[in-house]
């Protein structure tokens, strides 16, 4: 059971999750939590500051946050408990002081640092809740997740290695035997010598997913704020509806293309292992939500939902060398190689290639390397939309649809086929919002469109 920032933000939302952990009754739990909500964003800004020479101010910025742990100690802990975690949280923020201090000293050297600090939020938030767990009642035990997730060095976005699944059987297994109730922070691992990684933003869902398949669980549950995954970013969206049901593929494809709700690498080791993921609403624990499963099992066989990201760059590379030659797309993807940027969308046509890419910090160099194969273009601001659903293997009239719905909004860099699933393509970041709610009013609202299930019907028949 994975409980995301927003179910650990105050005392309430930690009692609540204690009372969703108890109603799992009987089952074996393994209870994973991130940082409480806001506290990432903190302590990363804090390093920002301690990084332009300001440890005084970087570390003093935390102590809001800071004291919402405490707040929560006093209110849900009694006399020892309390006692030892307010240690614990004076101890983080010495530890945090001193590497304040280190990277004040020695500026942009820090990505190890970095992870170092951040690693707080997961320790404290799953100390704090290891606390109030057996404060009411339940036989729960903090373990702290760098022992269970070995990972390679990449600081900032680590890859899991292979010993994790062992090293997580032999942590958590013996306490699952006995009854307890392991509480594990999210998001944060350590490499085979020890030092503390993180697995990237949101990566707290990730880990619940890698400890669910080294332990081959029966589920794993994501617990957020929404009820579920929902048909379009509710931000956007105001009546985007749960989905009940989506197969692995639909739900790995949203979270690449930009549902937040999930991590995009959360569904590779449950579909491994074929555990299925629920995504449930921790404010309101009785609502259905949303199952990931098996595409046999993930009926109907429709649109599912409608996933965007913003901000995303285009780079277009022309060339008439490009025409029946052979490894210039290979010296092409080099050149993203070389920069570690990754590419997220591809199309070509006879003498071009588009792409794009969601991290720009390289583009300079990118574009002075791209120009020695062709002219380069460059558009910013664009917005990736993806339509998504098993109904798009063989439905005819899908795209038909799709773009007659937005015919006078400008669209470019179409891809369909590549996944079975998807369909996709960029529009404008200006454009982005209204080409969205209008997609959703066709496919997901009012009478006559509204069943996606009606509408693939109809459109086999034709
Ligand atoms: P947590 O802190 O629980 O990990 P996140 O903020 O990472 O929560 O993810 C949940 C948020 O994802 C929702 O509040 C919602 O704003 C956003 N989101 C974007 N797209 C979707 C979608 N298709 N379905 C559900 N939520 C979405
Ligand atoms: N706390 C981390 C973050 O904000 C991980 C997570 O919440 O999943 O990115
Ligand atoms: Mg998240």
């Amino acid at each position: 059971m994975k409980f995301g920032g927003t179910s650990v933000e105050d005392s309430a939302a930690f009692r609540n999750v204690a009372h969703i952990v108890n109603s799992a009754g009987p089952e074996r739990i393994v209870v994973v939590v991130s940082a409480i909500g806001g506290f990432t964003d903190a302590l990363l800004s804090s390093v920002e500051q301690a990084n332009d020479g300001d440890a005084r101010t970087a570390t003093r910025c935390l102590d809001q946050g800071f004291e919402r742990h405490r707040a929560i100690a006093n209110q849900l802990l009694g006399g020892e408990t309390k006692a030892q975690f307010e240690a614990a949280l004076a101890d983080a923020r010495d530890q945090i002081r001193e590497l304040h201090k280190i990277v004040a000293a020695h500026p942009s050297t820090h990505a190890p640092l970095r992870d170092e600090i951040v690693a707080f939020g997961e320790l404290l938030s799953s100390q704090l809740l290891g606390a109030v767990l057996r404060e009411n009642g339940l036989a729960a035990r903090y373990v702290d997740a760098r022992r269970l997730i070995k990972t390679d060095e990449s600081y900032g976005g680590a890859a899991p290695l292979r010993e994790t699944t062992i090293a997580t059987q032999a942590a958590l297994g013996p306490l699952i035997e006995v009854g307890e109730i392991p509480v594990v922070g999210g998001f944060i691992a350590s490499t085979a010598k020890g030092a503390t990684t993180t697995l990237g933003r949101g990566g707290s869902d990730y880990s619940a997913a890698i400890i669910g398949a080294a332990l081959d669980a029966r589920e794993i549950q994501i617990w957020t704020d929404v009820s579920g995954v929902l048909t379009a970013d509710p931000r956007v969206v105001t009546n985007a509806r749960t989905i009940p049901v989506l197969s692995y593929q639909e739900a790995a494809e949203l979270a690449y293309f930009g549902a937040k709700v999930l991590h995009p690498k959360t569904i590779q080791p449950a579909m491994d292992c074929k555990i299925p993921v629920r995504v449930c609403n921790s404010r309101a624990p009785d609502e259905a939500g949303t199952l990931i499963v098996t595409s046999s099992e993930a009926a109907p066989q429709t649109i599912k939902a409608i996933a965007h990201k913003s901000g995303i760059t285009t780079v277009q590379i022309t060339s008439a060398r490009m025409l029946g030659a052979y490894g210039f797309l290979r010296a092409l993807f080099e050149v993203f190689g070389r920069h570690q940027t990754a590419v997220d969308v591809v199309t070509t046509s006879e003498v071009s290639v588009s792409l794009s890419i969601d991290d720009a910090s390289a583009l300079p160099e990118l574009i002075r390397d791209l120009a020695q194969l062709g002219a380069v273009q460059v558009e910013e601001r664009r917005t990736i939309v993806s339509v998504i659903g098993e109904g798009l293997r063989g439905t005819p009239g899908i795209a038909a649809r799709v773009f007659s719905t937005i015919s006078d909004i400008n669209v470019s860099m179409i891809s369909v086929g590549a996944s079975s699933v998807n369909l996709t393509f960029m529009v404008d970041d200006a454009r982005a919002r209204e080409t969205i709610v209008r997609l959703h009013r066709a496919y997901f609202e009012g009478e006559g469109s509204a069943h996606p299930t009606e509408m693939v019907t109809a459109e086999v028949r034709a």
